[in-house]
């Protein structure tokens, strides 16, 4: 069930598919008409989780924990000579590695070139890329293994709804995976030229309008997206190269709390937006503010050192961004990524895009999350709270001063 195809040919058993599965203990049904309420169906907020058996099998990108270590020493020659799974996809063959061994085969869903479109979002046909046009940085691939079902034979669908447990569903949606053309370490963002970071988010907006379109043309609306970086191991970051991904729920179903808590503070603002109006603790905590976007250490910590950053201009969403605003914040995270590393704060940490889902009618104005990887308590996993100890405005002090040598 690779790049979540489900037909006869690979369906095999019913929990060998990608599930989702609503907490009741902690869903309600959607009752605001702003945020996915519908007639024909009820939709929730509260804890889901996906299921899926095939992210278990996709390869892992370190061998070992010494070849993991190359990575964090960002110093090493090592970028467009290193050879992973995506090298064989960038090349159109088989790649080997030092031991001889096939690197993947190859095979892959190219959604976007750069920002030219190429397979269809719902195309079943995996293939050897041919050719990559020279001025290409970075492609927007369909991830081969999803949490999600994009194609479902229909016969397959009707068996699966039949003989499913109630409280489980197929999953539904679509998940893309963004890679730098050459190889890059995640964990170097040093060694990532401008223009490269910048070529990884113009790709993903273009497949993520790509990929809207085409879901509306195939009746899906109310749609969540998710855009977000895992950086490093530790935060669920599998392969060396940078890559983003792209979550696209497509089940029609509702969202999940954190982005319903979001939703109703902002329409608890009305036109009163926080993001366009606060100083941030009048600016002792703001680390960075550009023309185009402001980054802050958070009030409200999820980890020490968390940065919340978000565009000037009141957006909802990601694929709102515009080519300067995107090529801005990418030389900013390239600096505040560096004076993070000076500091000595884990390299292995997530970017986080909260935005406000297709089709709904909600103010919203879209912010991002840095989040450096800690190990969390059990108190933590018991709540929506979090335990920090370093002050927010020592943390912005700190990082301002390791950021101003990259300043000019
Ligand atoms: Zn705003």
């Amino acid at each position: 069930m690779e790049w979540g195809i489900i037909n006869k040919d690979n369906f095999k058993d019913i929990y060998d598919i990608p599930l989702k599965r609503w907490d009741p203990l902690s869903t309600v049904q959607i009752r605001s008409e702003d945020f996915g309420l519908r007639k024909e169906h009820a939709r929730y907020y509260g804890h889901y989780s996906y299921i899926s058996p095939i992210r278990g099998t996709r390869p892992k990108g370190f061998k070992t924990v010494e070849e993991e270590k190359q990575f964090l020493d960002c110093s090493k020659k090592i970028v467009g000579k290193y050879k992973d799974v995506f090298s064989s996809i960038t090349e159109g063959k088989v790649i080997y590695d030092d031991w001889g061994l096939p690197l993947g085969d190859g095979y892959t869903m190219i959604i976007t070139e750069g920002e030219q479109r190429r397979d269809k979002p719902f195309s079943e046909t995996p293939h050897r890329i041919e050719r990559i046009l020279d001025n290409c940085k970075a492609l927007t691939l369909i991830n081969r293994y999803p949490s999600m079902a994009r194609i479902v034979d229909p016969d397959v669908n009707e068996y699966i709804v039949k003989n499913l447990p109630s409280h489980l569903k197929l999953s539904r949606g679509i998940n893309l995976v963004t890679i730098s053309r050459k190889f890059y370490p995640s964990l170097c963002f040093n060694l990532i030229p401008m223009d490269v970071l910048a070529g990884i988010f113009l790709s993903m907006r273009a497949a993520i309008l790509y990929c809207i379109e085409e879901s509306i043309n195939n009746d899906y609306y109310d749609i969540p997206v998710m855009p977000f970086f895992n950086i490093g191991r530790r935060v669920g970051g599998s392969q060396p190269r940078i890559h983003s991904q792209v979550y696209i729920d497509l089940n029609m179903d509702g969202h999940g709390s954190r982005l319903e808590g979001y939703l109703e503070a902002f329409k608890d603002m009305g036109n009163r937006c926080h993001l366009c109006e606060t100083t941030h603790g009048d600016t002792d905590r703001i680390i960075l503010k550009t023309e185009f976007w402001t980054f802050y250490n958070t009030g409200s910590p999820v980890r020490n050192y968390h940065i919340r950053f978000h565009p000037n201009e009141h957006l909802r969403r990601f694929s709102q961004l515009k080519v300067n605003q995107i090529e801005d914040l990418s030389k900013s995270l390239k600096m505040i990524f560096q004076a993070l590393d000076d500091l000595k704060i884990d390299k292995n940490r997530n970017i986080l895009f909260n935005c406000c889902p297709y089709g709904y009618d909600a103010d919203f104005h879209m912010f991002s999350d840095i989040i450096p990887h800690e190990i969390i308590g059990g108190a933590e996993m018991a709540d929506d709270m979090r335990v920090a100890r370093k002050l927010p405005h020592i943390a912005a002090k700190e990082i301002r001063n390791s950021l101003k040598k990259y300043l000019n």
